[in-house]
């Protein structure tokens, strides 16, 4: 391939993408907590490195510690935490990397804002989906028993709103589906948006 640069611009991401042998997008999952969104990134993430392919994990936890430790979780907060996420994933889109955000995005709102700050032909959304009563067996980290006592306010499904995506690329019922046959599922939908023709 012939290359052509700028001075006045970086390297383009094509040529970034022909480099990492990958297409860059952003698989955003959307989720209650506990529905299993960073269980099957995990999974997803080491299926997709065997196969060669340069992915970052974006999750909650990580972000909420790092990047964006000044938010908490009113409306206003939980939109700022995702325009900072989705304008980091966009960082790593343009450098070619793919990425897998795990974030419960608890409305259509806060997701539509994030499919237009990626651009929607680099944004892939799947719903992670189980019923709040699932999620709240699993209670992974003891947050619904707390929430049920009252002691987090604005707990997504509890006492904050999850609207059910309407339109999502990729639908994974966990209370359904075994982690692997979730993880088997994604690779089908993605592995063909994130291989490069050569
Ligand atoms: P989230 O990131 O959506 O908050 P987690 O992945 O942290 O959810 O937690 C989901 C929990 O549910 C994990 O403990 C996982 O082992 C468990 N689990 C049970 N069955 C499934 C399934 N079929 N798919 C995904 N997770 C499952």
């Amino acid at each position: 391939m012939e290359l052509f640069f700028s001075d006045k611009k970086p390297v383009g991401r094509s040529y970034k993408e022909q480099r990492l042998k990958q297409k860059a997008k952003v698989l955003w999952m959307t989720g209650l907590s506990g529905s299993g969104k960073t269980t099957i990134g995990l999974a997803l993430e080491k299926e997709l490195y065997k196969r060669g392919f340069l992915v970052m994990l974006l999750d909650g936890d990580l972000v909420r510690t790092g990047i964006n430790n000044n938010l908490k979780f009113s409306v206003e907060d939980r939109k700022e935490n995702i325009r900072r996420i989705a304008e980091v994933s966009k960082l790593f889109v343009n450098c070619g990397v793919v990425t897998i955000n795990c974030f419960i995005s608890p409305t259509n709102e806060i997701r539509a804002m994030a499919k237009n700050l990626i651009g929607k032909d680099d944004f892939l959304e799947v719903f992670i989906s189980a019923p709040i009563e699932i999620c709240e067996t699993r209670d992974v980290k003891g947050l619904y028993a707390k929430a049920r006592k009252g002691e987090i306010p604005e707990f997504t499904g509890i006492s904050s709103p999850f609207d059910i995506p309407p339109d999502p690329d990729l639908v994974l019922k966990t209370d359904q589906m075994s982690v692997e046959e979730s993880v088997q599922c994604a690779l089908e939908f993605f592995l063909p948006k994130i291989t490069l023709q050569e």
